[in-house]
């Protein structure tokens, strides 16, 4: 009687548990049809963010970039790197015409957590500390003439309100950020302070979003790079709009006409994006409540504490790891990310991977095959959605430079160049999103789109403009 009671109660948990995903699959659906207004949302939002300042939630931010590398840039110059979870230094000796990229190093430093909730000087000191060890380090194959000061193309992987191509102040944070004194601060500044309090002679001549860096440095490589997304722990896209385009742009008409734009599409939001109640209370508890909706569905910090959020939900209502609901699984945030992309892609029989993963994170312990399947799925439903919606982002911003239709003669390619781990590490989500691009543009379209990956493109990027932008000659004119 109890065995026959047992399977009974088991039947109600499987059918209880069944039931969540199932309702959870139905709520994180991305039907064609419906990234298909997602993208339309995005160029309708595109237009009313270039038209005045605060007119959409997409804040389609100047750049000053207006012209991207040419091949011709040389010289000696840095680039600093500061997006999500590390930070990087570089260095890069630019040959101009002729000998192109002649050397490049970099370093990777991890930034403490508790520098990411601190004080502004501290975050700075810490960053300027780590790039003077390195220039202290610069060999003899990199060449300064003499009496030059070095020079540095910043990297800063957030949204600021750019004043010139070396000024801007911070908007917000975002991502695992939240340093309240840096809101509405000159980042250039604060950097610069930073590197005179460590006796550095350093001058930042550019300032960048990591998706701008990414276009330029996609740009040097392939002269069809057109637009750059980061698919990383945050999310965006910046690409080349024309200057004519842009009426909140009072500013003198560029030579080359252009005018690259940081979309900040993170904060991208819309009454057709498929928000389930994990999706709402992710949000409300978050470090920035209410913003950037779009990067919470689709990008790295999340992806994982979504299916964690779901899961517990299914161990509360289906006790699946027994009467109690497992105390890790409890805890905002141990649920990874890349953590979430290895048990996806796990291919053994008896899904050792989501074994381990469940043993060693979450502390749970003798999970049955049944089980492990199910989180597998969870992992699928929620990186497919996340992956669709950046496709459909992708087709947005497609669509505003028209290029999302057949045009008769045309033979260039227009090329996005892409980076950021997620789409780097996670294939399952990448393949996602390039299928659904491909779906969306239809076959002959599909052909003239290229995505590229851009591997650390936004570091050199940055040296790049920097090098357009030096006090010296960065430019090879013979
Ligand atoms: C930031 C963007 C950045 C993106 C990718 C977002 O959270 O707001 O400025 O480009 O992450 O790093
Ligand atoms: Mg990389």
């Amino acid at each position: 009687a109890l065995v026959v009671r047992q399977r009974m109660r088991s039947c109600g948990q499987w059918a209880r548990a069944a039931a969540i995903i199932k309702e959870l699959e139905e709520k994180c659906g991305t039907p064609i049809a419906k990234l298909r207004h997602v993208a339309d949302a995005m160029t309708v939002e595109m237009h009313a963010g270039l038209a005045s300042e605060g007119g959409s939630k997409l804040k389609m931010i100047i750049s000053y970039v207006d012209n991207l590398p040419t091949g011709n840039e040389k010289g000696l110059f840095y680039a600093l790197d500061l997006g999500g979870t590390n930070f990087r230094v570089l260095r890069v000796q630019l040959g101009g015409k002729d000998r192109g990229l002649v050397n490049q190093e970099f370093t990777e430093v991890s930034i403490p957590e508790n520098l990411m909730v601190g004080t502004s000087e501290a975050l700075f000191n810490f960053i300027a500390a780590e790039l003077s060890k390195f220039v202290a380090k610069e060999g003899p194959e990199y060449q300064l003439p003499p009496g030059r000061q070095r020079e540095l193309g910043f990297t800063f992987s957030f949204p600021v309100q750019q004043s010139s191509i070396n000024s801007g102040s911070l908007i917000k944070w975002t991502k695992g950020f939240s340093i309240d004194d840096t809101v509405g601060q000159d980042v250039v500044a604060e950097l610069s302070k930073a590197i005179e309090r460590q006796g550095l002679d350093m001058r930042v001549s550019a300032l960048v979003n990591d998706t701008v860096g990414t276009l330029a440095g996609g740009r040097y490589n392939n002269p069809d790079v057109v637009a750059a997304v980061i698919l990383g722990t945050g999310t965006n896209a910046a690409y080349v709009e024309r200057a004519q385009a842009i009426p909140k742009w009072h500013g003198l008409l560029p030579k080359s006409g252009d005018m690259v734009i940081n979309m900040e599409w993170g904060n991208f939001r819309s009454a057709h994006l498929p928000l389930t109640e994990y999706d709402h209370s992710l949000d409300t508890e978050s470090l920035n409540p209410g913003d950037q909706i779009f990067e919470k569905l689709i990008s790295g910090m999340y992806l994982g504490e979504i299916v964690r959020r779901a899961l517990c939900r299914i161990a509360e209502e289906a006790s699946i790891f027994g009467e109690t609901v497992p105390p890790k699984l409890k805890v905002p945030f141990i649920l990874r990310t890349p953590d979430m992309s290895a048990m996806h892609h796990d291919t053994s029989y008896d899904l050792k991977v989501v074994r381990d993963i469940l043993k060693n994170v979450l502390e749970i312990s003798n999970t049955s095959l049944k089980v492990r399947k199910l989180i597998v799925e969870l992992c699928n439903i929620v990186a497919t959605r996340g992956a669709r919606l950046a496709a459909a982002g992708i087709l947005g911003v497609l669509k505003k430079l028209g290029k999302d239709l057949v045009r008769i003669g045309e033979k260039q390619k227009t090329v996005v160049a892409l980076d950021g781990g997620l789409f780097e590490h996670y294939t399952e989500y990448s393949k996602c999103m390039e299928n659904t691009l491909r779906e969306l543009l239809g076959e002959e379209v599909g052909e003239s789109i290229v995505i590229e990956h851009s591997n650390d493109g936004s570091g050199i990027g940055a040296a790049l403009i920097a090098a357009s932008h030096s006090q010296y000659l960065g430019i090879d004119e013979s």
